[in-house]
């Protein structure tokens, strides 16, 4: 077995090849994340990457999008990750696109220039969890960065031209911070305008301090109309003027919705409202214990 379970990637890179060049996250302190809690974090040496790269050339014949994983393969040092994508690039030269997790501190640590650099040699996506725009929330996630570090992180990827697809969580300020988390999570997709918004809903999982948070009445998680309710402000507060693919149709969504910012924008309310009026979601009960 040539990769360290678990495995995560984003959906949309389901028919990548997946080159797992670091184990685990660099940060790995959110309180609602236990994605890699059981690694280590590793950066691989690149003799050990070059290896990997060999070994999946032997085993398909055309890669047209490879993801590097794990959870923030822009950590790698600049010189090094140059290095990799060039031996990507004479190793599979028919290979359109690469993409990776890039945390906002990584991706600060860039100057746009470095950025320039490794779209030049064939990084096509950052995808860059944002989680929140409210600094109150990302605080008590302990995201790590406050919502004007997110803001120049991502202007940063857009600067140098490599697609921004970014994530944000509903749910994630508890009944407490709902109004604030969907406004000023708005406030900050508009202020950003990426070209990819992703929204999932919390989901309180074992091993993470939301979870014994919730356990011990310290979080009180939505119900599944209030989760909608919340998304429907964030909605109404995004502003942007050029365009941002919308989905919310993650696993952990109630109802799926797409569209396209800031075009469809008044479906997505009317499409929310049919959902709030009709009951179509799954339960009343609090999402949780
Ligand atoms: S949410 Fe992302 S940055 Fe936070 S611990 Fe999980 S993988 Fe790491």
């Amino acid at each position: 077995m040539l990769y360290d379970m678990p495995l995560y990637r984003p959906p949309s890179e389901a028919y990548s090849l997946i080159i797992q060049v670091t184990l685990g996250c660099s940060h790995n302190k959110c309180s609602f994340c236990s994605m890699y809690k059981s690694k280590k974090f590793t950066i691989k040496s690149l003799e050990q990457i070059k290896e990997e790269i060999d070994y999946f050339r032997k085993q398909y014949s055309n890669v047209e999008k490879i993801f590097l994983a794990d959870g923030d393969a822009l950590i790698i040092q600049t010189e090094k990750l140059k290095e990799i994508f060039k031996y990507i690039k004479f190793k599979f030269p028919e290979c359109e696109r690469i993409s990776l997790y890039g945390s906002p501190k990584s991706i600060l640590r860039k100057s746009v220039e470095e950025l320039k650099e490794f779209k030049e040699l064939g990084l096509y996506m950052i995808y860059m969890g944002i989680e929140s725009g409210d600094n109150f929330v990302l605080q008590s996630i302990k995201k790590g960065c406050n919502s004007d570090e997110l803001l120049e992180a991502a202007l940063k990827v857009k600067e140098s031209n490599i697609v921004l697809s970014t994530t944000v969580i509903a749910g994630l300020g508890g009944v407490e911070k709902s109004k604030n988390h969907a406004i000023n999570t708005g406030i900050l997709i508009s202020k950003i305008n990426p070209d990819f918004l992703g929204v999932l809903t919390l989901m309180l999982e074992e091993n993470t301090e939301l979870y014994e948070k919730n356990k011990t009445g310290h979080f009180k998680p939505l119900s599944d109309k209030e989760i909608l309710e919340e998304i429907k402000e964030l909605v109404k507060n995004i502003d942007v003027k050029k365009k941002c693919v919308f989905r919310s149709n993650h696993a952990s969504n109630y109802i799926s919705l797409k569209g396209v910012l800031p075009k469809n924008k008044e479906n997505l309310i009317r499409d929310i409202n049919v959902s709030i009026k009709n009951n179509y979601f799954k339960s009343e009960n609090l999402r949780g214990l």
